[in-house]
């Protein structure tokens, strides 16, 4: 099971009813909570039985691996839910994957409809990304433009989605505080005075020889003033 962790405060809950009660079959118990309900408006929740609406906004991101020729397309699509009442909110419905390249076609069409599957569960989907990110290519993975180390596809479809969730506001971003930016620019051009870039042709962003961070997968790690530092998340052996 995945660890879920709760990143905002619990403002409601709800107990699980019996199947047939949950769809409607037998009477609610308290007939006033009932007509409670039925005169405030009825909110919408996110679960398994609601209907896909004609239209979908969505969002399409290409990805663009060294160990493929094609680039894959991954498309999330968003329900809006209680449009234009204070109980609005935006939740992924479905995923699609496209690609020129059928090499790995029934597993991506399996992954697409299992991620879909879990979207319109409703409820906390953010555990799908760490699972995702976690998965190891047993052949190496690869790296990005710019330094970041994929462990697989499947991770870099992960880091896609969680990408989206951010987007819509249901995961929050990995935003750094203005202080730790400041650092890491200061350390950066620091670092860059004393060893001039010889290489031009170099395709990282970051110095030649940095290692591999272990907290951002990026190489970007230098020795500074003897304490090994990340110029991307700022992640230092020393504090
Ligand atoms: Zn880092």
């Amino acid at each position: 099971m995945a660890r879920i962790t709760i990143g905002k405060r619990i403002v409601k809950y709800r107990v699980q009813k019996p199947e047939a009660e949950r769809s409607g079959a037998a009477p609610a118990r308290d007939p006033r909570a009932r007509k409670d309900k039925d005169t405030t408006g009825k909110v919408v929740w996110m679960h398994e039985k609601l209907e896909r609406p004609e239209v979908l906004i969505g969002s399409t991101y290409k990805i663009k691996t060294p160990v493929s020729d094609h680039a894959m397309y991954l498309t999330i699509n968003d329900i809006v839910l209680n449009e234009g009442t204070e109980h609005e909110h935006r939740r992924p419905f479905e995923i699609f994957i496209n690609s020129k390249n059928l090499d790995h076609f029934q597993w991506i069409v399996a992954l697409t409809r299992i991620i879909s599957a879990v979207f319109r569960k409703g409820g906390d989907v953010a555990f799908l990304t760490e699972e995702l990110k976690a998965v190891f290519d047993p052949r190496g993975g690869y790296w990005q433009p710019g330094g970041k180390f994929m462990p697989s596809l499947v991770a870099e479809i992960g880091y896609v989605v969680e990408r989206h969730l951010q987007s819509i506001g249901l995961m929050p971003a990995a935003e750094m505080d203005a202080a730790r930016r400041q650092l890491i620019e200061s350390k950066r051009s620091e670092w860059e005075q004393r060893h001039r870039q010889q290489d031009a042709f170099a395709r990282s962003s970051y110095p030649e020889g940095a290692q591999l961070c272990g907290k951002c997968h990026t190489a970007a790690v230098v020795m500074m003033d003897g304490c090994m530092t990340c110029l991307a998340c700022g992640d230092s052996k020393c504090g």
